[in-house]
């Protein structure tokens, strides 16, 4: 059968109108299995590293296995080391050094952060009520409360004992392990709960998470379940209730990342939010070739603002480059003023039950291929960092000779709400900044959604920028 010509408008229609594409619909059958293949990875690691000192940990021994060693400020750096820098176990830094002209070429750096949204245990915790036993909380980043109650939980952290020591404490997560969870009232009981706002159903006093109901075998003594749950943490830690004090702990989800959809296109799982981003930063920068010098800064508390030690606003990130551009007897100030950075983040999916908040044109869909924020902010693009025309040009250009497909993003409708990243900390650096990362479905839930097609985009993404 004969294909018709096509009449002049519809070839000027196809070579002038812009329409972002459904990557799963482009790639080759080849593709589509390198999409499905990676995710696998990404599956495993999100399973091992649920908080910022797994993801950090998991991090480094991936950088070991691909003959990178550790690097200390101060360390002299030669062209093709392979390093990774840790920051107190909680952030991990990891670089390239490649042979370009560090004032001309400056170095590229991939931004993403491995601390999520979760739910923190306090520092006085443990107490008895009802024949049961509970730690109190306090939630750490922007989560909806409702959602964290009468769903299994596994408790991850670490303890510093009175003499010193680290314990660390992963329970909730083998088979065979127990969970743990925060109740919630019986619908029969709910009618004055339903009526009241839904950042009311639940209050961060009400998020207690239940440890124990077994009491103590001892006529003699008071909080009996309590004193079980102690001596249980006594025998497997050599903890006691004051080490606490001293603890960093919190629960997050038990469940394991899981494929949604008959057809597996999607992946279920806590803490897309970032991982979806690092973990692509991790497998660029241990698989990728450059002549450039690359970082992947994959850094803890972008949920509550990037502060303290380990958040990107801490100093030893810019001294990282620092250290690098003395190495090399290089100006620091040449080197950041022709350095580029990707502050890669998730963004907002469309999500098709909720239209109202989106605008659809330059919203980002899923399996669209990750997506760029020239902006991110609230309001009048208040606290944004706003790339430049010139510079989202040029990642363009890059993404499309490396066949990269993308699309841009904005968080939803103008006055809905927003948010931010870590892109304008890197900025004032003078460092030309722009934020890249994949749309997520029920962004901060203890269950987020994204897109097989786009995870692969954003690690393809991150290869051309790197290239
Ligand atoms: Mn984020
Ligand atoms: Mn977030």
């Amino acid at each position: 059968m004969a294909e018709t010509e096509k009449t002049m408008g519809q070839k000027k229609q196809e070579q002038l109108s812009y329409k972002r594409t459904n990557y799963f619909e482009t790639a080759s059958a080849a593709e589509r299995k390198e999409m499905y293949d990676y995710a696998e990875g990404y599956k495993a690691f999100l399973d091992a590293a649920k908080t910022e000192r797994e993801a950090c940990d998991y991090c480094v021994k991936a950088a070991q296995e691909k003959g990178f060693t550790e690097y200390r400020l101060g360390d002299r750096l030669a062209v093709g080391d392979k390093k990774y820098f840790i920051n107190r176990g909680k952030s991990v830094v990891l670089f390239r050094v490649g042979s370009k002209n560090l004032e001309e070429d400056g170095v590229r750096i991939i931004a993403s952060h491995i601390d999520a949204p979760r739910v923190d245990i306090k520092q006085n915790p443990l107490y008895e009520d009802g024949n049961l036993a509970f730690l109190k909380t306090h939630y750490y980043g922007g989560i909806k409360k409702y959602q964290w109650t009468a769903i299994p939980l596994a408790l991850h952290g670490a303890v510093v004992l009175k003499d010193g020591r680290k314990v660390e404490i992963r329970v909730g997560e083998e088979p065979g392990d127990p969970v743990f969870c925060i109740t919630d009232i019986l619908p029969h009981l709910g009618r004055e709960q339903m009526a009241g706002p839904a950042n009311k159903l639940i209050e961060g006093e009400q998020l207690n998470v239940l440890v124990g109901g077994l009491p103590y075998d001892d006529k003699e003594v008071n909080d009996k379940v309590k004193l079980t749950v102690l001596s249980i943490l006594n025998d497997k830690y050599g903890m006691c209730e004051e080490d606490f004090l001293s603890a960093e702990l919190c629960a997050v989800p038990a469940f394991p990342a899981r494929d949604v959809g008959f057809d597996g296109a999607l992946i279920g799982a806590y803490g897309h939010d970032d991982r979806v981003c690092s973990y692509p930063a991790l497998t660029a920068l241990l698989d990728g070739e450059s002549e450039h010098t690359v970082l992947a800064m994959l850094v803890d508390k972008e949920e509550i603002g990037s502060e303290g030690t380990t958040g990107l606003q801490c100093k030893v990130y810019e001294d990282i480059i620092e250290e690098i551009a003395l190495a090399f007897g290089a100006n620091f100030r040449k080197v950041k003023a022709a350095s580029k950075c990707l502050s890669s983040d998730v963004t907002a999916a469309y999500d098709p039950n909720f239209p109202s908040v989106f605008e659809k044109m330059n919203t980002a869909f899923i399996s669209c291929g990750t997506a760029m924020c020239k902006f991110t902010g609230a309001g009048g693009k208040s606290g944004s960092n706003d790339a430049s025309a010139e510079f989202i040009g040029e990642i363009r250009k890059a993404f499309a000779e490396n066949g990269v497909v993308w699309q841009t993003a904005e968080l939803g409708k103008v006055d809905a709400g927003g948010g931010g990243t870590v892109a304008k900390y890197v900025a004032k650096l003078n460092i030309d900044t722009v934020d890249l990362g994949v749309p997520v479905l029920s962004m901060h839930a203890p269950w987020e959604l994204i897109s097989k097609a786009d995870l692969y985009s954003n690690y393809k993404a991150f290869l051309a920028f790197m290239k």
